[in-house]
């Protein structure tokens, strides 16, 4: 007999994993807490990513063709303006709290400000406003 993943009991029929219809919902109430509500399923034959409900999930077995109902994935937009990222960061956590990359990235950031005299006057987070603006205006002139 299987064992309940909510309660830990032995039990006959029940559903896939729970043995009854609260143990069911508790579980979707974890995964849900656990994972978000939505989660990112990518058709293989295809490579689509999809935004899939987790109760979808969970509830239904879905079949790769019914994948089309749901809206695509779409990812976060990530800001590849180093000094805006470095702005971030630093407001995020202090720098001891940051990990290799992170504090690769403040350091490549502040550079500039530490070493061109027109920044030496105004607060860090300032001028790496001041340095993204012009990474900003610099790639709308490529565009
Ligand atoms: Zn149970």
């Amino acid at each position: 007999m299987p064992r309940c993943v909510i309660c830990q009991q032995l039990y006959d029929g029940g559903r896939e994993l729970t043995c009854s219809d609260e143990c069911h919902e508790e579980l979707v109430r974890r995964l849900v807490a656990d994972s978000g509500e939505f989660k990112k399923v990518i058709r293989l034959s295809t490579g689509v990513a999809y935004k899939v409900p987790t109760m979808d999930i969970i509830e239904k077995r879905l079949r790769a063709e019914e994948l089309d109902q749901y809206p695509l994935w779409e990812e976060p937009k990530t800001d590849n303006n180093i000094f805006r990222q470095a702005k971030q960061l630093r407001q995020e956590k202090p720098v001891l709290e940051m990990n290799e990359e992170e504090l690769e990235i403040v350091k490549i950031a502040t550079m500039p400000i530490l070493l061109l005299r027109q920044f030496s006057e105004i607060p860090i987070d300032d001028g790496l406003e001041e340095l993204a603006k012009m990474v900003d205006e610099a790639q709308k002139e490529v565009k």
